[in-house]
C-alpha cells in the first residue's frame, strides 16, 4: 500500500477516507482535519485565549500539542479527581507536557474544593460518570472566565461526539441533542466551547499521539467500567467497519439536517446561582447543592 499523497510506503489505512498515508503524510492529514473543523466553525483565532481541558488522556493531550504545533495560544487546565493513583498519575502526565512544551498549566483540586470524586460517588445515588461530567464542566467554565479565556477546548473526537448522538437518539433526548455541536458558543454567563478533534476518529487520535510520542495515561477511569458509551462505541466501530463512513455521515447529516431546526431557547438556564453565580435552572447550581448548600 502506497501513501495516496506522496506515494512512499503507507503506514496508516483510512477507510472511511478512501486513502493511506506514510507517517509525516498522516500528521499533516491530522493537523489538516482539525485547522478544518477549527475554521469551518469559526472556533477561534490566533488572537484568542483559548484553555484546553486537559485530563491526561490521549485525546486532550493530542488536542493540546496539535494546537501548539498549529501555533495557537493554548493553556491547560487541569481537575485533580481526587481519584487516588489514577488521578496522580494523570496529573503528573499533564505537568510533564507543560514542563517540556514550556506552557502555563491550571490545576483545580476537588479535594481542596471538598468534592473529590470518590467523596461525592459515596454521597450520592446518582451515577459517578455524569456528576464527574457536570463538576468537570463547572470548574471548566468558571476558571475559564476568571482566568480571562476567550474559549474552552475539550478533546471530545468523532467516535465520542457519534456515540453521544447514538445515546440521544436512541432515548431521544431532545434537551441533549440541542446542545450537541462542535460549537456551543458563549452565552448566560457560560464560556464558547469547542471540539477541534470533531473530524477525527478515536484511532486517528491514538496513532497521531502514537507517532508523536505523546505521553498519556493509558488506563481508563477506575469508576468508568461497564459505562454505556463504551458498548455503544463497540458497535458503531462494528458497522463502520462494514460501511466505511458511516459515522461521519451519521454526525455531519444531524449538523447539517435537524440541528438547524431544532430550537433551543425554551430550555436555557435563566437563574443564576445565590452562591456562586454559576448559570442554573433553580436558585442554587448542582455543584453547590454537591457542596452541600442547600
Ligand atoms: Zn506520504
Ligand atoms: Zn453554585
Amino acid at each position: 500500500m502506497k501513501c495516496i499523497r506522496c506515494k512512499k510506503e503507507a503506514e496508516v489505512e483510512l477507510k472511511s477516507h478512501n486513502a493511506a498515508f506514510c507517517r509525516d503524510c498522516f500528521l499533516h492529514f491530522f493537523e489538516n482535519q482539525v485547522e478544518k473543523a477549527i475554521k469551518k466553525h469559526s472556533m477561534f483565532s490566533k488572537a484568542d485565549k483559548v484553555l484546553v481541558a486537559v485530563s491526561g488522556g490521549k485525546d486532550s493531550l493530542t488536542l493540546w500539542s496539535v494546537l501548539l504545533d498549529l501555533g495557537y495560544n493554548a493553556d491547560g487546565l487541569f481537575i485533580n479527581l481526587g481519584i487516588n493513583n489514577f488521578s496522580e498519575i494523570a496529573r503528573s502526565k499533564v505537568e510533564k507536557f507543560a514542563q517540556i512544551r514550556k506552557v502555563k498549566l491550571i490545576t483545580v483540586d476537588l479535594v481542596d474544593e471538598g468534592i473529590s470524586i470518590p467523596d461525592v460517588k459515596n454521597k450520592t445515588r446518582r451515577p459517578v460518570c455524569s456528576l464527574c461530567g457536570q463538576i468537570k464542566r463547572y470548574y471548566f467554565n468558571m476558571m475559564g472566565l476568571t482566568e480571562g479565556y476567550s474559549v474552552l477546548a475539550t478533546g471530545h473526537n468523532l467516535d465520542d461526539e457519534v456515540s453521544r448522538l447514538f445515546s440521544n437518539v436512541l432515548h431521544w433526548k431532545m434537551e441533549y441533542l440541542k446542545d450537541q455541536s462542535p460549537v456551543l458558543p458563549s452565552e448566560n454567563g457560560l464560556l464558547k466551547k469547542v471540539k477541534p478533534l470533531y473530524r477525527v476518529t478515536e484511532f486517528d487520535t491514538s496513532a497521531y499521539a502514537f507517532f508523536k510520542d505523546l505521553d498519556f495515561v493509558d488506563i481508563a477511569c477506575p469508576f468508568s467500567k461497564g459505562a454505556t458509551f463504551t458498548v455503544y462505541k463497540k458497535h458503531l466501530n462494528q458497522i463502520e467497519f462494514s460501511f466505511p463512513g458511516t459515522k461521519i455521515d451519521f454526525y455531519q447529516g444531524f449538523l447539517k439536517k435537524l440541528r438547524p431546526i431544532m430550537t433551543n431557547d425554551e430550555n436555557s438556564r435563566k437563574n443564576t446561582c445565590k452562591i456562586c453565580g454559576y448559570p442554573t435552572f433553580s436558585d442554587i447550581c448542582g455543584v453547590c447543592r454537591l457542596k452541600g448548600y442547600r
